[in-house]
């Protein structure tokens, strides 16, 4: 029986879900990454590990909101320290400097030192936004390379061969600029610069070639959150563009807090110019945040005096001497920064052995496909991984990840959603510190009963 079959019958709740939303909604979604085919679970309620769709079936959820929920869905001192800060506050929103926004800050200069000055955004793809352009307003240059597979957001110059069609063509001497979406000019696929990951022998070549025009190269260190950089790969990235008077923008929104406390960068040792952090520093709640050297950062101060709200602009200042704009309604969100400072108090006792339970659980997993004779790997560090479907040693790039047998791993993530195991089909396992033993053994069993029902 084919497992969508099985999943139709499960849930017939969500497909009429989907129904009414497709009435108001393109395709029923706020956002295209939920969607799989059929359709997805409509989930109506959760709690610590475990999630329940609407015609309550129960799953121990993996997705954990892409990564965000690192202490698990609804854990009681985030809950506490929210209703907290709303009883001493006696509101959500000040839209005034405001002291939690220190203390964040402080907070996260503890593990990411290289982030000397900081400033708030509500996503991972708006903090981006503003590392890039501060970026190109302090060297004057405007554009910026980017690798291949790697994703930032939903930026037009950075949604660019995110995901490019199967090809071996031009990996080594420079991957084709390939738009991810339309609705994007042509001006902004010519202009990106596209880099091959692991591979610094020909970043240093493109990135000579194109010096005169690129501001910044940014990269997400360890590619897709799973795969690692060879060894000295990110060292010498770093001497490059120093050496070329390009800036580094480490993109750790999916790392930070999650690979490692001190995301990729402590682990490899390498400091950055700019680095951008979401995810897990905002509890799961809409959040990102830009750090990096003070004498870059400086330039969205409005004491710079040009800020278009704040300030005069003197006429003489050229372009890209002016200040940066940048600005929300929302950002330093006291209510969010009250969550992500929650998360982190947690996180500081229990990331540890919560990274030891990941690997743990990998190695039973891989323990179970071998017992089926069935080619697994899987791939990633700290409290989140991958498990590809290959005979591969090696994962080096977005090529060898795409080589693997993705059809399969979607088939077997369907089947699994039968056993009580949901990850979106083909994404990553993200573990949180309400993973206990019981429900990774759950899963475990789940595994060796489904694997040779969905893989032989
Ligand atoms: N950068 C990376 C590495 C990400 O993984 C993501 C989201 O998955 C983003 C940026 C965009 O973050 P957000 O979805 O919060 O805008």
């Amino acid at each position: 029986v084919h497992p969508d079959e099985v999943y139709t019958e499960r849930t017939t709740e969500s497909l009429a879900h989907m129904e009414r939303a497709r009435e108001v909604m393109p395709g029923g979604m706020t956002a295209n990454i939920k969607h799989f085919t059929p359709y997805p679970l409509a989930i109506q309620r959760a709690e610590g590990c475990r999630f329940y769709d609407m015609d309550g079936n129960e799953y121990i959820d993996y997705l954990m909101g892409y990564g965000s929920l690192i202490l698990g869905h609804g854990h009681p001192h985030v809950r506490e320290a929210m209703m907290r800060q709303i009883e001493e506050d006696g509101t959500w929103l000040f839209g005034t400097p405001h002291e939690r926004e220190v203390t964040m800050a402080r907070r996260i200069q503890k593990y990411f030192p290289s982030m000397e000055q900081i400033r708030y955004a509500n996503s991972g793809t708006e903090a981006n936004l503003l590392a890039t352009r501060l970026a190109m307003a302090r060297t004057g240059k405007y554009k910026i390379a980017k690798f291949e597979g790697h994703y930032h957001g939903a930026i037009d110059s950075l949604l660019v061969s995110v995901h490019p069609p199967q090809t071996d063509a031009g990996f080594h001497e420079g991957p084709h600029a390939v738009p991810d979406s339309g609705g994007m000019s042509s001006e902004v696929v010519d202009n990106a610069i596209i880099l091959p990951f692991n591979d610094a022998k020909s970043c240093a070549r493109i990135l000579e070639q194109h010096k005169d025009e690129l501001a910044a190269v940014i990269i997400e260190p360890m590619e897709g959150g799973v795969i690692a950089p060879k060894s000295h790969f990110l060292q010498k990235l770093r001497q490059i563009t120093e050496k070329l008077g390009i800036l580094l923008i480490f993109d750790e929104v999916k790392t930070a807090f999650r690979t490692a406390m001190e995301g990729v960068q402590g682990i490899y040792n390498v400091t950055p110019d700019l680095t951008t952090i979401g995810k897990v520093v905002g509890g799961g709640f809409p959040f990102g945040v830009v750090g990096g050297k003070a004498e870059i950062m400086e330039r969205s101060s409005p004491l710079r005096g040009s800020d278009i709200f704040a300030g005069e602009s003197s006429p003489e200042q050229q372009p890209c001497e002016k200040a940066l704009f940048h600005s929300g309604t929302y950002n330093g969100h006291p209510l969010i920064l009250a969550a992500g400072l929650a998360t982190l108090d947690i996180l500081e006792s229990e990331f540890e052995s919560l990274v030891m339970r990941t690997d743990r659980f990998r190695e039973e997993l891989s323990r179970i496909f071998k017992k089926h004779g069935i080619p697994m790997k899987t791939v990633g560090s700290g409290a989140m991984f991958s498990v590809l479907l290959t005979e591969r040693n090696e994962i080096n790039h977005y090529r060898d990840m795409q080589a693997c047998d993705h059809d399969s791993r979607k088939k077997l993530d369907k089947s699994l959603f039968e056993a009580g195991v949901y990850t979106k089909p083909g994404n990553r396992y993200s573990l949180s510190v309400a993973h206990d033993d019981q429900a990774l053994m759950q899963t475990l069993q789940a595994y060796d009963r489904v694997v040779p029902e969905a893989l032989l």
